[in-house]
């Protein structure tokens, strides 16, 4: 029976018995001992398929490489803010998730792991709660205990783009949405209307002049929509050009090729 149940890694080749393995969704087995220690704690392998985890792994691998360099040990340090379990490195364009480890009984840290992303591609930052329910020996009764997250989305980035980071508290999701929202200027508070408001008008504009090329049969329609396009976005998602021109002007002078579009 035992010999039945070995199956090859699909990334290693290493022949693993049940206990040893874990199931993609695509029918894929990796390794429980090397290969799935290789992608970011709490990456959901049971909706994953092979290619979009052999991907993730090739970012943990490079951005690892980049933070332990650039970032980690860096003179003079470069400053981060820690908000909803990102460290944000606001002069830089860069957000980073890390995964540090302890070792000699704590006194030393190292990076583990790491995932690199450009501030401009974080389009949603939502709040997701879940539970966990644990059997109470004592009382004889199970209870359920919520736990909150903060659910991050990035466009243009390959690998893990997607995902869920713990946050302690349900109330931390305020302080992550408004410290986004101010860096993104779409804080709809009196003091940020006028900004709000002048981008709104810019789309509502850019889709009339749009509107009125259709009709009149202009051809340079597509450029025009696409401005229309654009304007929407930044009234929704906020101005990302000065964080894309950071990411970019860090990433240059680091040498790292973004792998993105
Ligand atoms: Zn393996």
């Amino acid at each position: 029976m035992g010999i039945l149940a070995k199956k090859p890694c699909a990334i290693c080749g290493v022949e693993v018995g049940l206990t040893g393995q874990v199931k993609l969704a695509d029918g894929n087995y990796i390794c429980r001992k090397v290969c799935q220690k290789k992608a970011m704690h709490g990456y959901d392998f049971m909706h994953g398929n092979l290619p979009a985890l052999q991907e993730h792994i090739a970012q943990v691998e490079r951005d690892t490489e980049t933070f332990k360099k650039f970032l980690w040990k860096a003179k003079p340090k470069s400053k981060f803010k820690q908000i909803g379990g990102l460290r944000v490195y606001e002069d830089l364009g860069l957000i980073a998730r890390v995964s540090i480890g302890k070792k000699f009984f704590i006194f030393v840290s190292y990076v583990d792991k790491a995932c690199i992303y450009r501030i401009a591609d974080l389009y949603a930052y939502e709040y997701d709660q879940g539970s966990k329910s644990s059997f109470d020996l004592q009382s004889k009764t199970s209870k359920s205990e919520s736990l909150h997250f903060c659910h991050y989305y990035f466009w243009d980035t390959p690998g893990l783009s997607d995902f869920a980071v713990r946050i302690s508290k349900k109330g931390d999701q305020v302080t992550v949405e408004k410290y986004f929202n101010k860096l993104y200027g779409i804080e709809k508070t009196l003091r940020n209307i006028g900004n709000t408001w002048k981008n709104q008008i810019n789309a509502v504009k850019a889709a009339g002049s749009a509107v009125k090329a259709a009709a009149t049969g202009s051809d340079d329609l597509e450029e025009k929509a696409g401005a229309a396009a654009d304007a929407m976005e930044r009234a929704q998602y906020g101005d990302r050009s000065v964080w894309k021109a950071r990411a970019d002007a860090t990433l240059a002078a680091w040498g790292v090729k973004w792998p993105g579009v």
